[in-house]
């Protein structure tokens, strides 16, 4: 059956550039492939989609099933065979576009972006800004890309050439919905590959919004699909054979499925799994700033950031100062309506979220923490906010390695805080944890916070500052939070192959 296309974007709509909290109805389907998005052939598995600030129904949320993804993946996979034809310099061109309409856009993408996910306006235009930096970026290394020249005797020789894998898929989370669809198309697409992706089932309406700017810059119907579902459509994608690669974003049970799936069809994958990070404060830090540092590096998002620095290790003689400031700043934080410009903490992604988040920390008070501020459900005044899902971000202190809250990722607004005595010490106790996402060290000493990098086992350690995420710079884990990276450079790697061509220029010499 001919899908039936609706071609005018949802970003140009009266509803979505009208929108605020409380008001926004998504009607019409949210899966996009050959050019347009696409009514769903059965809509008996959808799921409502709520909005964290209030508690009401957003939009639909239908899954796809095996003949949608089908669809879809042959889709990419026509887009692909024309698009990996064209020269580096021509796919930068669209890309840049594509990037033009995000910046001329990031306001309207990011209110849908808050009332959707539920974080404050102000981080939600900067994950937009932080999405058309990254297409930017990858446009300007799409014309670079080349291999390498071996001389080999007789003037013979041999070169290399960087390839583009095929259709690619991407599967994220909700908690950087638009910007984790861009950090993943944006290196795929500069390669010359195709991408479908899938959203989280949580926050399914912005990803539309970038395969539909990319359509308009002009990208071969089909280049970015988006397919709605959960994990019945995410296992679909990663079993399907055309599909030559998966990067996931989300949490360590679910990644080591993917890989799962994926070493079935021989597949290569990236993994952005969850963390556990350690922010290590020395005596001697600048304290008004590594305590910036670990409000940074624990409330951004609800809380909800995969490489935040939730044990905090404070060297014993500066623990009483750092918690006064920590405790002082963290109960201003003005938690409320998260389209309002004052708001810097908006509300947690569900009601079950929220629930799991206040019972990590019912957990720590019965294992003995103390809870020095926050903790609880929050119920803003304004009236169209009663049914929202927020809470006061919290200090835990009085912490042990091994109490639950210490050990597992909570996602939430919840630091732990833990004294430390030795260097020796603090880094032995940093690594002692299954992830390896992020680490933090705050010190004046150079030598010192160099060699803390050094011993720290984590993808990205920030020495004197948290959460800084440029583009240039790669983001990944080590140890059970993933491998592969994204952003930079190395990302071209995973998102190409190697071939080598070797030329003979003599005679053959045979053996036989
Ligand atoms: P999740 O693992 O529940 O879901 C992530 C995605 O996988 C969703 O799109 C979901 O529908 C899909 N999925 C679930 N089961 C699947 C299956 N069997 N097959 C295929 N797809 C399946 O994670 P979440 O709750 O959406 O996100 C929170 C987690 O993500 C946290 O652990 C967080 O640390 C992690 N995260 C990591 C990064 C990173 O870059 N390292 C970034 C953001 C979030």
């Amino acid at each position: 059956m001919a899908a039936q296309l609706l071609r005018t974007p949802l970003l140009s709509t009266a509803v979505i550039r009208s929108a605020s909290t409380g008001t926004l109805e998504v009607k019409g389907p949210l899966s996009f492939w050959g050019g347009g998005r696409v009514n769903p052939l059965d809509t008996k598995k959808a799921e409502p989609v709520y909005e964290p600030a209030t508690g009401r129904v957003l939009c639909d949320m239908v899954p796809c099933g095996p003949d949608e993804v089908e669809q879809a993946v042959k889709n990419a996979h026509a887009a692909y065979l024309k698009w990996s034809k064209l020269a580096g310099m021509e796919r930068a061109r669209v890309m840049l576009e594509a990037a033009r309409i995000i910046r001329e856009q990031r306001d309207e993408i990011a209110k849908v972006e808050v009332i959707n996910n539920g974080k404050s306006i102000t981080e939600a235009r900067v994950d937009i800004d932080v999405a058309w930096q990254c297409i930017e970026y990858y446009a300007g290394l799409a014309g670079t890309l080349s291999g390498q020249h071996i001389q080999l005797p007789g003037g013979s020789f041999a070169y290399t050439r960087r390839e583009p894998l095929g259709v690619c898929v991407g599967i994220g989370a909700w908690n950087y919905p638009f910007q984790i669809a861009a950090w993943k198309s944006a290196p795929a697409l500069a390669c010359g590959n195709a991408m479908v992706f899938k959203p989280s089932p949580m926050t399914p309406v912005t990803a539309v919004m970038l395969a539909e700017i990319y359509a308009q810059a002009g990208v071969p119907e089909g280049l970015f699909n988006v397919v709605q579902g959960g994990a019945e459509t995410g296992s679909l994608l990663c079993h399907h054979p055309m599909v030559a690669k998966v990067s996931f974003t989300g949490s360590v049970p679910t990644g080591k499925k993917i890989m799962e799936m994926s070493a079935k069809g021989v597949k290569p994958v990236t993994l952005e799994l969850g963390g556990k990070s350690p922010l290590i404060i020395f005596k001697d830090s600048e304290l008004e700033n590594a305590v910036k540092g670990a409000l940074m590096a624990n409330f951004l998002s609800q809380g909800e950031v995969c490489c935040n620095g939730t044990r905090v290790f404070v060297q014993r003689e500066i623990m009483p100062q750092f918690l006064e400031e920590v405790v002082k700043r963290t109960k201003a934080i003005p938690v409320g309506d998260p389209l309002l410009d004052g708001t810097r903490m908006g509300a947690l992604i569900s009601r079950p979220h929220l629930e799991r988040v206040l019972g990590f920390i019912s957990e720590a008070k019965k294992q003995g923490a103390k809870v020095l501020c926050g903790g609880e459900p929050f119920v803003p005044s304004d009236s169209k906010l009663k049914g929202g899902y927020f809470m006061t971000p919290c200090v835990l202190d009085n912490c042990r390695d091994d109490m639950t809250c210490v050990k597992e990722e909570i996602f939430g607004p919840v630091m732990s805080v833990l004294p430390f005595d030795t260097e020796e010490e603090v880094i032995e106790r940093a690594n002692n944890t299954t992830f390896g996402l992020a680490a933090g060290v705050f010190t004046r000493d150079v030598a010192r916070a160099h060699r803390v990098a050094e011993n720290l086992q984590a993808g990205t350690c920030f020495i004197n500052n948290y959460n800084i995420s440029p583009v240039e710079v790669p983001f990944g884990g080590y140890k059970m939070s993933g491998f592969g990276r994204e952003n930079g450079q190395v990302t071209i790697e995973y998102y190409s192959q190697l071939k080598t061509v070797v030329v003979e220029m003599g005679d053959v010499e045979s053996l036989f």
